[in-house]
């Protein structure tokens, strides 16, 4: 059952509407990340959430308890909620212990069990041995740890998460993806994690939402997200791919533009019209002989740039009918600049795609 409940959601700005008609069902102690690119409405969907911007429409329930809605909103410090942001928003005067433990002191607690829950959420987190520092004495992730410390500690019934680990550099960033999904399986508390980046999400989350201007593009696990993309733009958003223009030809063939037929193993075909083939840049394979008569799913190109990047190889081919191909193929496949190569879009690896 649906622990936290979208239905229509709507939030205008002036005559611009963020958010539209928005639906979506997250069980009870998922982690659930919505992704997409900067302004489709992330993080006006989150504030909505926690209660911090009134939706124009539509309602949301907690727990079957509605929250907000045409007749009432309840407010943000009502909603059990706990809110983790870019900037980590600590207490710079407070030790990390007290930044911690304020959450209780506010809900009034006695002092044994403030220690006792501020202690355990501090070994939880690996900040134990940091409790007596200040924030301004911490790395960025040792902060971050304590904002995420900070916001479990006071059980919220739903986690929101806005791009936690923005401010973070890249090797930190990885770690604390990992760090953020082991604290979910550990607490598993019903979270919304809002990000921009395909990789924190595939590694945080059990379900995936794709938003594109205001709207859910597609939902689903990551296997999902990733292997049966439903349209071109969750297809080029997520992991990288070509996109073939061309009309519905007979069976699960598409006819691409310059001739190109190109027989697909999966995806939505059309009765009739235009349509379009996905084929990941990792998919494609590089010949430099023309294969035998016959064979299916091969087109000539020209190789227009290629570039070493020690496992792989990333090339950009332009077929006879002018479209350019991104191709990674393994290193030890080197074709030069200028010279005529042969692809290879294996069928199980084409997709066709809904225009
Ligand atoms: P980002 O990844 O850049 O944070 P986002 O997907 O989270 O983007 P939102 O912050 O939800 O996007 O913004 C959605 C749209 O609403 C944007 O076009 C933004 O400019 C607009 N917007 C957000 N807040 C306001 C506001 N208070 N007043 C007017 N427009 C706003």
């Amino acid at each position: 059952m649906s622990f936290l409940q979208l239905d229509g959601l709507v939030k205008n700005y002036g005559s611009f509407t963020v958010v539209k008609n928005l639906d979506l069902s997250v069980e009870k102690g998922k982690l659930v990340c919505l992704l997409g690119p900067s302004g489709c409405g992330k993080t006006t969907t989150l504030r909505l959430i926690a209660g911090f911007a009134k939706a124009d429409g539509g309602e949301i329930r907690v727990n079957g308890k509605t929250v907000s809605s045409a007749k009432a909103t309840v407010p943000p410090e009502s909603r059990n909620m706990s809110m983790i942001f870019q900037s980590y928003a600590l207490w710079p005067h407070m030790t990390v212990f007290q930044n911690v433990a304020y959450g209780l002191k506010l809900r009034h607690l006695t002092a044994k069990e403030i220690t006792s829950r501020t202690r355990a959420i501090l070994e939880s987190t690996q900040l134990s041995a940091l409790e007596n520092r200040y924030p301004g004495e911490l790395s960025g992730g040792q902060q971050q740890r304590v904002s995420l410390a900070r916001a479990l500690v006071i059980e919220p019934g739903i986690l929101l998460l806005d791009e936690p680990l923005s401010n973070l550099d890249a090797n930190l960033r990885e770690e604390m993806r990992f760090e953020i999904r082991r604290l979910h399986d550990e607490f598993r508390y019903t979270t919304v994690y809002v990000t921009h980046d395909q990789v924190e999400a595939m590694t945080t989350a059990d379900l995936i939402v794709v938003m594109n201007g205001g709207r859910i593009e597609q939902a689903g696990s990551p296997e999902d997200i990733y292997e049966r993309p439903q349209t071109e733009f969750v297809a080029r958003f997520i992991g990288g791919t070509n996109v073939l223009k061309g009309g519905k030809g007979p069976d699960k063939t598409v006819q691409c533009e310059g001739g190109l037929v190109l027989h697909c193993a999966s995806g939505s075909f059309p009765e009739s019209g235009q349509t379009a083939v996905s084929i990941r840049h990792h998919d494609i394979q590089l010949f430099e002989k023309k294969p035998e008569d016959g064979s299916i799913n091969w087109a000539p190109g020209i190789v227009d740039r290629q570039v070493y990047l020690g496992s792989h190889r990333d090339y950009h081919v332009t077929l006879r009918g002018g479209q350019t191909i991104r191709a990674v193929v393994p290193s030890t496949v080197a074709i030069p600049v200028g010279k005529e190569v042969w692809l290879y879009f294996a069928p199980e690896s084409c997709r066709a795609l809904a225009q």
